[in-house]
């Protein structure tokens, strides 16, 4: 969905940073191969989370969700010299194509892919991440959070993806709809949490940024 007229995105993409080839590329395998293609990250948020990256100059990064591994690029962009990021997918189906963009990307050596539920997967995870970006299964987001929240340090960045969905957070709620009343506790509890800081940004489907304090 368009949260802003279409002129006005496309104007707003425009005149922001180009799209790396390897990331239109990697769309574009991407829409042939591979299941459910709109959940990929587009240009522009792509360009967001690659900006936020290098303003934290993170040394450690945490995704959930890595579907074929777009935004895991994006943010890989703003690593330190020395590091790592991390990322966890249930569909081992998608680590090849993972795999592919990300030596061709030329981050190969700095991302590690894990396979499995990310809250299975989270807990071994013996670190503490500077920037994390939940955008997995959208009814375990609390989950997630309470799991990683754990990994973190004050002045870490949490970033939630797909927080408006849709915009249907401000619409009647469908009664079969198991997705929004999640996403509507979670943004509520976000915003009355002492531990973080909360905005909403409305890029794309809604991106939450939240700072551990
Ligand atoms: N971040 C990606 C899009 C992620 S789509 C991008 O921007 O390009 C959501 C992904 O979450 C899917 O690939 C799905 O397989 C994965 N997922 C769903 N449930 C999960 C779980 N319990 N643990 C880990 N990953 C999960
Ligand atoms: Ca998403």
């Amino acid at each position: 969905m368009h949260f802003l007229p279409e002129s006005l995105e496309s104007y707003i993409t425009v005149n922001s940073e180009n799209e790396p080839d390897i990331l239109s590329e990697l769309t574009r395998e991407t829409h042939l191969k591979v299941i459910q293609p709109r959940m990929i990250t587009g240009h522009y948020q792509g360009r967001v989370l690659s900006m936020l990256s290098k303003l934290i100059q993170p040394s450690s990064i945490l995704e959930i969700g890595t579907y074929t591994g777009y935004s895991a690029i994006c943010l890989a962009e703003g690593l330190t010299n020395d590091g790592l990021l991390h990322t966890i997918d249930i569909n081992e189906e998608l680590l090849e194509i993972q795999r592919k963009y990300f030596r061709q990307s030329g981050f190969g050596d700095k991302i590690i892919q894990h396979t499995g539920d990310a809250l299975k997967i989270i807990p071994e995870l013996d670190q503490v991440f500077d920037l994390v970006f939940i955008d997995a299964e959208k009814k375990m987001y609390d989950a997630y959070f309470e799991e990683v929240i754990e990994k973190t340090r004050p002045g870490s960045i949490i970033l939630t993806d797909n927080v408006l969905w849709s915009g249907k957070v401000v619409e009647p709620l469908d009664k079969k709809d198991m997705v929004t009343p999640n996403l509507l506790a979670y943004n509520k509890k976000l915003k009355n949490d002492p531990r973080v800081e909360t905005v909403i940004l409305s890029i794309r489907d809604g991106l939450t940024l939240c700072r551990v304090l």
